[in-house]
């Protein structure tokens, strides 16, 4: 084999071979694997072309393998799949494609192994290896994929600007393994990108957002959203990232580009965590900037209020990009919103108020928020950084103190509305919010102690002043 194979998968392909042979159906390895396993990544997709039926050879090899659950197959594709422990194999019949306008389905005909792979979108992924008899384990490789993985570049086996009007998806796939490879796209593969941005338009938002979700999970999340707007495919997808590019400049006083400083962040913050959902928050923590920037005079550049506006994009633009309206995106704008409160805690003389304040308002996302405001901190002033970072440890420090003095991370008040409604014999109503929000902000405040006993007498105290009288 020219590649190098476990002796699981080696198992695997000589069955399929044998299964190919018994069906008199040529059959090769191609695509993704072929090309994880040339650059020595971890791969657990398989995929199979044969000439002929793709669900039939399907069939015959479950007959050696006998998969549960059985091949799963969809007719009107020609594909089917089965799982062997963990790795998904994919059969297809090798398929010559034509493209209509307004749509990125092809009218599919039967076609050779040499058609299947002017189909494939790079020459990375054109990539076949033979598990017919006569040249069993041979690498097939008519556009040089072999040489542009040495050379780490991304091209497309035909005309560029026809295969990605073909099919505009390989427009953010050409920028999502650029960005997972570390791969450059080829200056005519990019420009022929930057003249089909408009045909975006008739992907799928779900495909558009995997791919992104893709890149946001690679090392260096930057180079994806950099290609992105540098093809203007950005404009098309996500125009409100756009905003952020620039800097304005009155009176010789310009603000930071706050574009590249949220990609800066992103990448700073995905050294240090994996959750797709933190490196969503740090692309979209200043996305409110743009419409709050104002030039005051004597002040220079002010974004009053930007994570406020910022806070309330955040589901509108979950919507629009289909990620899922819950929890996460909920997480998402909590960390939006609150974003500049752990730089405010830097200054001097911060009160333990103000400390626990912060770890209530966080609540569970309070390590998540520090992350983040951490990688918040770029400056090309590299002494500013280590200072501003050396404050941010007294913060967290203060953070740890009063937590574990005052346990008001996921805290719940020891006095319900329940028991004050109770104790003064009252309806739900008016004086219940009152007395409820007076007894937290006095042990945020630290004027009483988190505790039932001091609770309760402040909540008679309070009940006093406001002429009620206790039933019970
Ligand atoms: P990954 O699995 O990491 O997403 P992959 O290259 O395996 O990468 P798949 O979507 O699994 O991507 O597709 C398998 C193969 O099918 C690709 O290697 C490529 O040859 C081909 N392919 C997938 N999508 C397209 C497309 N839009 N246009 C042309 N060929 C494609
Ligand atoms: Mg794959």
């Amino acid at each position: 084999m020219d590649i190098v194979c476990t002796d699981k998968e080696t198992y695997i392909f000589e069955t399929i071979a044998k299964a190919a042979a018994a069906l008199n159906l040529p059959c090769y390895l191609i695509g993704g694997f072929v090309r994880d396993k040339l650059i020595g990544r971890q791969t657990k997709d398989i995929d199979i072309v044969c000439i002929g039926d793709g669900i039939a050879l399907a069939h015959e090899v479950a007959s050696f393998f006998k998969p549960k659950p059985p091949v799963s197959f969809f007719k009107t594709f020609g594909t089917a799949q089965i799982k062997i422990d963990d790795l998904e194999i994919e059969f297809v019949g090798a398929r010559k494609e034509s493209y209509t306008d307004n749509s990125r389905k092809p009218d599919v005909l039967p076609g050779t192994i040499e058609d299947d792979q002017n189909r494939r979108d790079f020459t990375i992924n054109a990539l076949a290896i033979s598990l017919n008899a006569a040249d069993y384990g041979t690498l097939i490789d008519p556009f040089n994929g072999r040489q542009a993985l040495n050379d780490k570049i991304i091209v497309t086996p035909l005309e560029p600007s026809q295969t990605f009007s073909d099919d505009p998806l390989r427009m953010m796939r050409a920028i999502r393994f650029a960005t997972q490879l570390n791969y450059t796209i080829v200056p005519v593969t990019l420009a022929a990108i930057e003249s089909n941005v408009d045909r975006i338009g008739i992907v799928s938002q779900e495909r558009i957002t995997d791919e992104l979700n893709k890149i946001m999970l690679c090392k260096k999340p930057s180079v994806g959203w950099d290609l992105l707007f540098r093809t203007k495919l950005l404009h098309k997808i996500f125009p409100q990232m756009v905003e952020l590019y620039g800097a304005a400049y009155i009176d010789g006083i310009g603000h930071k580009d706050n574009f590249y400083h949220t990609l800066q962040v992103l990448d700073n913050i995905s050294e240090h965590t994996d959750d797709l959902w933190l490196r969503w928050a740090a692309l979209l923590h200043d996305i409110g900037k743009p419409a709050t920037k104002r030039f005051e005079e004597g002040h220079g550049w002010t974004f009053h209020g930007h994570e406020v506006v910022g806070a309330r994009m955040v589901p509108k633009i979950f919507t629009k990009l289909k990620l899922p309206l819950n929890e996460k995106m909920k997480q998402v704008q909590k960390l939006v919103l609150l974003h500049l409160r752990p730089i405010s805690l830097t200054k001097e003389n911060i009160t333990d108020s103000a400390i626990r304040r912060l770890l209530f308002d966080a609540g569970e996302d309070i390590d998540a928020l520090m992350m983040l405001c951490s990688a918040d901190i770029t400056s090309k002033n590299k002494s500013k950084v280590k200072r501003y970072l050396q404050n941010f440890e007294l913060v967290k420090q203060r953070l740890s103190e009063v937590e574990d003095a005052d346990r008001i991370r996921n805290w719940q008040p020891p006095i319900t509305g329940g028991i004050i409604m109770q104790t003064f014999g009252l309806g739900p109503g008016r004086q219940v919010g009152i007395i409820k929000d007076a007894i937290r902000e006095a042990i945020l405040d630290g004027v009483i102690p988190n505790e039932y006993a001091a609770a309760r007498a402040f909540m008679l105290a309070k009940g006093a002043e406001l002429n009620l009288q206790a039933v019970e």
